[in-house]
């Protein structure tokens, strides 16, 4: 038995078969061929593009019927790029002119094909480079006999082990059943890990080298509390995970007992506990956890795995889909947050990226500056805002002057349906995510202007602690409990208590049991979280004394001591846990 150690993510046991998705870069192969060799190269070469195009036809019967629309285009998009004269006939050329082997002239045209899309300025269109790089990797992979890189056919009951999974590819996984994950790289809370939670299985990240050390088809057990991956166990460990992964079974199935129950504190304070959800698909979760509503609805997943972003009409059916399901609960639709780890294309390509994606043309910045995006999001949004109650929330919000542009869209944006004689709420709620350290520094700035705040913490430890939430290498560094970060947070809901606002927590740290206590302390009462996570959080709001909480938080505020403050943290939720 061998054991490899990470960053467990989504906490649970899994026991199951490996399912290992090598991607990791290819080295081509350059080789000269004698003449005699050059028919059968080319042989080899077309026997490649015929599989390639079984694989892609093959890909496009298995979308599953609740994957986003359009997908099925992503896949014609790739046996168009396929049929490309650059792709299919040119290096047959090459291979006769320049004696080289079929990689070696599929590469060179590919590189000149990319080339060209780098020149072209539309950044939509230029993004279409990935498709590219995807196609012929896959004709270099079935040149190379190396196995398919396919999310669609992972056999149910898997564990994925992977070099690193997108968020994009997350969502492909979504419609699988897989048990568990494993990457070699990643952090807590990237995309990726964050979906984790929401398909509430096991996962670990950052275990390096995962994919040299396990097998496919290989046994394994995940551990995704202890981030443990044991390979190969023998019979008296897999006994005792076993009876672990049952005991964890039966604690959900005490939780379920809360469904009905209120989440109110013992001194009767009621808390919103709120649901965020990705895609439509989602809300099904949120609703049997009893959510009070969605906290954060992360719209960006609706353009993610096509090659064309959804179109008004399409974005409209999806939000009213969920407003309705809500059955007249709140349902925060969080405007475009694309960009950084959250690429259409899943990320893969490496030049259309800048670096340091995290600080650049993100959620609102990439927004404000296509607006041709942008607009049919803000129709969308406001027509379905006639079918429930609807807030619109702006992410990566950092000066004032991009509040005030979104508001200007939103009332041009209304204009135009009033004169469309289109339906839509006049008094919408517009409010921002405070995840940039300078929103939350200048939140009393920001509140008076705003109907609502909600604090983003997985981007806001983000920036404030300036680690990479996708760099495993800092991933030591993430501390919820950071004193600047409570401060941050301790300022916000300051703030929109002056101005008279609600504000929530949507960020990661909303659905971790171990800091409740505080934020309830600290005087949140709307928290958002992975409906995975609800029912356990609404166990402590029912046992919560908001007196004594706010005491125990004015404390861990005052406290100088990382280390000590850590310590009271945990000291505090073990004695509790006891009652
Ligand atoms: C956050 O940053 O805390 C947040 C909720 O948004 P996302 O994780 O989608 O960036
Ligand atoms: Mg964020």
């Amino acid at each position: 038995m061998l054991a490899l150690y990470g960053t467990g993510v989504s906490s649970g046991i899994s026991i199951g078969k490996a399912y290992v998705i090598y991607r990791d870069d290819m080295d081509t192969p350059e080789y000269v061929l004698p003449r005699g060799l050059l028919d059968e190269e080319i042989g080899r070469f077309l026997r490649a593009l015929d599989k390639t195009r079984t694989q892609l036809h093959d890909v496009k019967t298995h979308i599953p019927s609740s994957a986003p629309q359009e997908t099925g285009s992503f896949i014609d998009t790739h046996l168009l790029i396929l049929d490309d004269a650059m792709i299919s006939s040119a290096p047959i050329g090459t291979i006769r002119n320049t004696q080289c082997n079929a990689e070696w002239a599929l590469k060179q045209h590919a590189d000149l094909l990319a080339a060209k899309f780098d020149q072209i300025k539309d950044p939509y269109i230029r993004s279409k480079k990935t498709d590219i790089r995807q196609v012929v990797d896959r004709i270099q992979r079935n040149l190379l006999g190396q196995p398919e890189e396919a999310h669609h056919d992972i056999p149910s009951g898997h564990i994925v082990v992977a070099n690193d999974l997108t968020p994009a590819d997350t969502v492909m996984l979504k419609h699988n059943r897989i048990r568990g994950f494993i990457t070699n790289l990643g952090g807590p809370i990237s995309h990726t890990s964050i979906l984790a939670r929401s398909l509430q299985i096991p996962a670990i990240v950052s275990v390096h080298n995962a994919t040299r050390y396990i097998e496919n088809g290989e046994e394994i057990i995940i551990d995704g509390k202890r981030g443990s991956v044991l390979i190969k166990p023998e019979q008296i460990v897999l006994s005792e995970y076993r009876k672990r992964r049952r005991l964890i079974k039966e604690s959900h199935l005490e939780l379920e007992r809360l469904r009905q129950s209120r989440a109110v504190t013992q001194d009767k304070k009621p808390i919103k506990l709120q649901a965020n959800i990705e895609l439509p698909a989602d809300v099904k979760g949120a609703i049997h956890s009893s959510a009070s509503g969605i906290g954060l609805y992360r719209t960006e997943f609706l353009y993610m795995n096509r090659t064309d972003p959804p179109g008004e009409e399409e974005q409209f059916r999806a939000y009213v889909k969920v407003i309705k399901a809500l059955n007249g609960k709140p349902v925060t639709i969080r405007t475009l947050d694309l960009g950084a780890d959250k690429q259409v294309d899943g990320g893969h390509s490496d030049s259309v990226v800048p670096a340091n994606p995290a600080l650049g043309l993100r959620a609102v910045r990439l927004c404000l500056q296509s607006i041709d995006l942008f607009k049919p999001q803000l129709r969308a949004i406001l027509r379905a805002s006639a079918y429930g109650k609807v807030r619109i929330m702006i992410p990566m919000i950092s000066c004032m002057d991009e509040v005030y542009r979104v508001m200007d869209l939103i009332e041009e944006t209304k204009l135009e349906l009033t004169r469309k004689k289109q339906k839509f709420n006049r008094r919408v709620a517009v409010g921002v995510m405070i995840e940039v350290p300078a929103a939350a520094i200048a939140a009393d700035l920001f509140a008076p202007h705003l109907d609502f705040l909600s604090i983003g913490t997985n981007d806001l430890i983000q920036y404030t602690l300036a680690i990479d939430r996708v760099n495993d290498a800092v991933n030591y560094l993430y501390d919820p409990l950071h004193p600047s970060i409570l401060r941050l947070i301790a300022m916000t809901i300051d703030a929109a208590k002056a101005a008279g606002i609600p504000v929530s927590m949507c960020g990661e740290m909303a659905g971790d049991i171990r800091y409740t206590r505080l934020l309830l302390g600290m005087g949140l009462d709307e928290l958002s979280m992975h409906p995975a996570t609800l029912l356990a959080v609404k166990k402590i709001v029912r046992n919560s004394d908001t007196g004594k909480l706010k005491r125990f938080a004015g404390k861990v505020l005052k406290t100088r001591d990382v280390h000590e403050l850590h310590g009271l943290v945990d000291d505090y939720n073990e004695k509790l846990d006891k009652v």
